[in-house]
């Protein structure tokens, strides 16, 4: 039997770790997380790595969206359902143009954490430790605010539990229904250039769903959806609380969401990230740079699928617009080379941040879209599947990200900035980029 308290190598360096000021009372709060029932299940984390294995042989899409940070604020009833409905459209959409099933997958009941550049933040003369997320510390500019207090990991903990409740009921209580696919989109600001084609495809939709019925046919399957839970693992000491055996196999398993993924800045290949990732079941993603190598993806593989188990290893590829063609191809050779089952998957948000000239951070939707264009485009080239699509996005009509059908343009971003950390697609940009990737995915 595998000793929990044992398992992780605590002696490992830990990057992106906060100072905690008493870790007494972390260690209190981790023995509280320990005694806390599981968020999710392992036999959950076992059917979204079955279907993350049907993904990497290009039967089924990856489609995982939501904040950049989730805050406690937001989670409310009406962030959690736009956002879900948000994910249900784009999947709608994604389904219908490719005839593929997809997998629901959201940055959310969970993501609480990020990684930062600078350990200080500095306004003026004044210098403070930077926001890591809500799991640390508040965003507010005060001494006070900043410091790191291992409570909010009990509140990380309530906050994913409430929030996943109100996903499981939203997406088994009748709301997630393929009928109701015109629902999804009441409610939204009615957008002349993306609501129209959709309307389009709902109705299509819905004539199809009529058909089989006149013809007997009428599915469980359209009724309710699978929406998996996913974040960064990045604070080890609530990860490492929320592991657990599993008593069908008696092996651990993270049970803090479904699926995890380790960031760009904590990939480490000797670090605590990695090697918590390594000995835990679920399916878990690893974030890659345009200056990742061939072999650090292979030492990657080895350490954390060394039985090359199908839908156990995600890599998901954030290279930047101009970079994506350079930088990917590389990397999915040595993986065909090594006959590794990995599920590639494309993060056009993270290589296209910059500053706009007010100091908002933004990104350019047309930036987004041509790093998607390239990430098809080299996989198309190489034979292998382009698996999905990892996004920040909200449902709300914010203004973070300039360009797409509203051309949101700089001056524009201070009209709706909500974003804790990096902006995000409002529900308009979203549902552009899924119309685009369902043209893209039934080009293949
Ligand atoms: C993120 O996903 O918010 C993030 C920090 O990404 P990355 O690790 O790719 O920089
Ligand atoms: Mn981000």
């Amino acid at each position: 039997m595998i000793d929990l308290a044992r398992l992780f190598d605590r002696s490992l360096e830990a990057a992106q770790q906060p100072q905690w000021p008493d870790p007494l009372q972390l260690a209190r709060v981790e023995a509280d997380l320990r005694k806390l029932p599981p968020l999710v299940f392992a036999g959950e984390a076992d059917a979204l790595k079955s279907r993350i294995a049907l993904a990497q042989e290009g039967k089924a899409f990856w489609l995982q969206g939501g904040d950049c940070a989730e805050t406690f604020e937001a989670a409310t009833a009406d962030s959690i359902r736009n956002r879900i409905k948000t994910i249900l459209q784009m999947a709608a959409v994604l389904q219908y143009g490719a005839s593929m099933p997809v997998i629901k997958v959201g940055r959310m009941a969970g993501q609480f954490a990020k990684p930062r550049s600078r350990d200080d933040e500095r306004r003026g003369d004044v210098s403070l430790p930077a926001y890591r997320g809500d799991a640390v510390n508040d965003l507010e500019f005060t001494a006070e605010a900043r410091r790191p207090d291992p409570e909010r990991l009990l509140r990380v903990y309530h906050t994913s539990s409430a929030t996943l409740n109100l996903v499981r009921a939203f997406t088994h209580g009748g709301f997630a229904d393929l009928r109701k696919v015109h629902e999804w989109n009441k409610g939204f600001i009615k957008d002349s250039k993306i609501g129209p084609r959709y309307e389009a495809m709902a109705k299509e939709i819905g004539r199809a769903l009529d058909f089989m019925k006149s013809a007997g046919i009428e599915h469980d399957a359209i009724k309710t959806v699978d929406f998996y839970s996913s974040h960064e693992a990045l604070i080890l000491p609530y990860e490492f609380a929320l592991t657990r055996i599993d008593s069908r196999s008696d092996l651990p398993y993270a049970v803090s969401a479904h699926f995890l993924w380790i960031g760009e800045r904590t990939r480490q290949i000797d670090g605590a990230h990695i090697d918590f990732a390594s000995k835990v079941q679920n399916p878990v993603g690893v974030k890659l740079g345009p200056k990742t190598t061939p072999s650090e993806v292979e030492a990657l593989i080895e350490k954390l699928n060394p039985g090359n188990e199908p839908g156990r290893l995600t890599f998901i590829t954030r290279m930047g617009a101009t970079d994506i063609r350079e930088a990917l191809p590389p990397l999915v050779r040595r993986v065909e080379e090594i006959g590794a089952k990995v599920l590639w998957v494309s993060d056009p948000m993270h290589g296209n941040t910059y500053e706009a000239p007010s100091g908002y951070k933004t990104r350019r939707f047309e930036d987004v879209i041509e790093e998607v264009h390239g990430f098809f485009e080299v996989h198309r080239t190489i034979g292998t599947h382009p698996g999905g699509i990892h996004i920040e996005l909200t449902g709300d009509d914010v203004t973070e990200c300039v360009g797409g059908g509203e051309e949101i343009s700089h001056e524009d971003l201070a009209t709706r900035y909500e974003s804790a950390c990096d902006p995000r697609l409002n529900h308009t940009q979203s549902l552009e980029l899924a119309f685009l990737l369902a043209g893209e995915l039934s080009e293949r």
